[in-house]
């Protein structure tokens, strides 16, 4: 944080931010934001690729569909049996062939990381080439999943402090929701004093 002159020639402060991103969930990003008082001067972020989340050439390990549940017209959950370990707010991929090309995409593990099976909570798009084949999976129907979770929205990864706050819209509670609560001795959420879950939808 420094003091700087803006366009008009007033004395402000220019702070620099340094965070870090990911464009497959695995690998680390670095990345910078600099504001001149209100304002965004620039933005710096190391080059990525946009295609990895999405990415097709996944390794896939064949898995069974243990329940489909159909919570509104858009909103499932699919519970996938797999014999995989990941860390509380971390995703892995699912998968299903489409013609002759595998379609994965990246969900989120809403069962706490002991249980079993594996949960997901998605949202149906009208056109989306998996979502729309997803929901019509029934238990015991064949799907594919990555046995490399990933993601770092992991409570391992936040610093200790006084308050933490866990924000999310629509199906991005989900990471959350794999948080072990309630809050027993020596649970992961015994580092803050106070736990906030925010979560907004539309209804
Ligand atoms: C790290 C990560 C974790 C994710 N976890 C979840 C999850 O737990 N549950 C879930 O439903 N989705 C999740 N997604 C999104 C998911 O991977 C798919 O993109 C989504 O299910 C749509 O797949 P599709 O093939 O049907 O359509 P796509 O072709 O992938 O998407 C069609 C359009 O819908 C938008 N879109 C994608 N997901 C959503 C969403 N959830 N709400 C509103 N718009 C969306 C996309 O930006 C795109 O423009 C996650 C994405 C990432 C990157």
């Amino acid at each position: 944080m420094r003091p700087a002159r803006n366009e008009a020639g007033h004395l402000v402060l220019r702070r620099v931010y340094r965070f870090e991103f990911s464009d497959d969930g695995s690998r680390r990003r670095a990345g910078s934001i600099v504001m001149l008082s209100g304002e965004v001067e620039s933005l710096t972020m190391e080059p990525f690729c946009c295609s990895d989340f999405r990415g097709a050439h996944v390794q896939v390990d064949r898995s069974t569909v243990a329940a489909q549940k159909r919570w509104t017209e858009d909103l499932f959950s699919l519970k996938v049996e797999a014999d995989i370990s990941f860390e509380a707010g971390q995703f892995a991929k699912l998968a299903l062939a489409v013609g002759n090309e595998m379609v994965a995409r990246p969900y989120s593990f809403v069962n706490a990381p002991t249980r079993r099976p594996h949960e997901f909570y998605y949202v149906t798009l009208p056109e989306g080439p998996l979502t729309q084949r997803l929901c019509k999976l029934d238990a015991g129907d064949r799907i594919h999943l990555a046995p490399r979770p990933a993601g770092f929205l992991a409570l391992s990864e936040v610093p200790d402090g006084e308050n933490l706050w866990m924000i999310s819209t629509g199906t991005g509670i989900g990471p959350f929701l794999s948080i072990p609560r309630p809050r027993r001795r020596g649970g992961a959420l015994n580092r803050w004093s106070w736990c906030t879950r925010c979560e907004g939808r539309r209804s």
